[in-house]
């Protein structure tokens, strides 16, 4: 009978947290006007908003008519990457390179002259292993492309200081200084005669891309370890900026969205105390219930709480104490087991949480609170990009005025594309059909079929490689 009843207390708790982590469609659209606003805000003045509306002085996106080689670096998360690419005009790609690294953990928190190194010297093998068949005329002006996936303050299309880290990285002497000079010392250091031509976040450059290959390209978003978005605005909407002169009239923000926040997404106690024990509390609030880096802490958090309150999982195991061992791709694994017995979720929860034996139920127990998990997030990450759609007047709605939301229907509607880049929404087939599908319930069945979102494998790289070499082909 004790056992029945700690059964209970688990299912109980288990109601709770989905009802706590809900996100019914009326909530989404709050969520929707919430980021309308926040985006408003955050471009009518500096620290108007949580959401920084960054300038990234990028006014023309490439448009597939640029030609020659050019190399790329992409700093993101988990990864490093090297690219090379042959653009050939005409929308066209001749020739693709990639090569990913990961990035040695101690160097994540040492110096900015360390961590430069490590990528300047992986850049120069990169480049004499591949460029030895290349005639030098082929390579213009070494321009080099270079994707820093954190927030920079621009100061112009080639340069920007780093406001702060993410993702766990905290390298101090590096906040505040400019990145490309930091990137360029450690290339003379080498001896690579190269010359930064773009810097540009991950999502800036996998707008690139999708414009490249689709004019109607608007906005791009990249669920990876961490979130962001940025998109193409008026240049006569950057309030905080009056008077920015652009060539095209208009400039990509980079939103950096993975710190949006409103009393509207559907926060739980264990958001809290993953955020409280974070390295960086109260920020990056919206990222923390999205991306890869945070979702399969929150699943290991609520079967901790679970174990101390009950003996589903048998004896505590001290491993459900331990932050992040519970990786996302393992989450993810464990929903997507297919197998009858779920074996994967038995063998993940023995190999990854010294839990033993669990019986069926509780297994099915685990797959439900990686679907809960998951679902919320891919519906807040839809909402925010319906919220983007809204802000410009590609919802349907006729976009947002002074701050206000018009709710009415107004204009023509018009094909809208989205590129989408990062491995949860590219690896996680569950997490890329929950988000797919809420767009479509949020925008409804008439706005919907307007709205494309469109994968960019590796877009963040070769988009900062398009874009040196539409900015070399302009200078
Ligand atoms: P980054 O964001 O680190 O630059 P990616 O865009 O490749 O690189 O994203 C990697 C992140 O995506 C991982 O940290 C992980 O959280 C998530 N991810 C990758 N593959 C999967 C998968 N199969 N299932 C779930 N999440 C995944």
């Amino acid at each position: 009978v004790r056992s029945r009843r700690r059964w209970w207390s688990v299912v109980r708790a288990l109601d709770e947290f989905e009802e706590a982590a809900s996100t019914p469609v009326g909530r989404l659209r709050q969520v929707v006007d919430a980021m309308a606003v926040e985006m408003h805000a955050g471009l009518a003045s500096e620290g108007g908003s949580k959401l920084k509306m960054l300038l990234t002085f990028v006014d023309n996106l490439p448009d597939g008519s640029e030609s020659g080689i050019y190399y790329a670096l992409h700093v993101g998360g988990t990864n490093f990457r090297i690219l090379r690419i042959q653009l050939g005009g005409q929308r066209s790609i001749l020739g693709h390179d990639v090569e990913r690294k990961p990035i040695p953990q101690h160097l994540m928190t040492r110096t900015s002259e360390e961590f430069f190194d490590f990528i300047a010297l992986s850049l120069k093998e990169f480049v004499e292993r591949k460029g030895n068949n290349l005639q030098p005329s082929q390579v213009r002006g070494n321009d080099l492309g270079f994707t820093f996936s954190f927030p920079v303050k621009q100061t112009s299309v080639s340069s920007g200081t780093l406001i702060k880290w993410t993702k766990g990285f905290a390298i101090d002497d590096m906040v505040e200084k400019d990145v490309v000079e930091c990137l360029q010392k450690a290339l003379s250091r080498r001896g690579l005669d190269m010359n930064v031509a773009a810097l540009v976040n991950d999502s800036v450059g996998t707008l690139a891309v999708g414009h490249f290959y689709d004019k109607d390209t608007v906005a791009a978003v990249v669920i990876g370890t961490g979130t962001n978005a940025c998109y193409l605005e008026r240049a006569d909407a950057i309030i905080k900026c009056q008077g920015l002169l652009t060539t095209s009239g208009g400039m990509v923000i980079n939103m950096e969205w993975g710190n949006f926040w409103s009393s509207h997404l559907p926060r739980t106690s264990y958001d809290m105390d993953l955020d409280a024990e974070s390295q960086n509390p109260n920020d990056q609030g919206f990222e923390k219930m999205i991306s890869g880096m945070y979702l399969g802490d929150i699943v290991r958090r609520v079967i901790c709480k679970m174990s101390l309150a009950s003996d589903i999982f048998g004896p505590f195991s001290s491993k459900l104490s331990t932050r992040f061992v519970l990786s996302t791709p393992l989450m993810a694994a464990m929903h997507e087991d297919d197998s009858p017995d779920l074996s994967e979720v038995a063998k993940i929860l023995e190999e990854t949480l010294d839990i033993y034996v669990v019986p069926l139920k509780i297994r099915k127990l685990v797959v439900k609170i990686c679907d809960v998990v998951t679902r919320r997030a891919a519906r807040l990450a839809a909402a925010g990009i319906v919220g983007i759609l809204k802000k410009i007047g590609r919802d349907g709605t006729g976009g947002i005025t002074s701050g206000r939301i018009k709710g009415v229907r107004s204009g023509k509607l018009r094909r809208t594309v989205v590129a989408v880049e990062g491995g949860l929404y590219t690896s996680y087939t569950i997490f890329r059909e929950y988000l797919n599908e809420a767009v479509a319930e949020i925008l409804g069945e008439e706005i919907a079929p307007y709205v494309i979102l469109k994968v960019m494998e590796d877009g963040a790289g070769i988009g900062a490689a398009m874009l040196a070499a539409s900015n070399s082909a302009r200078s």
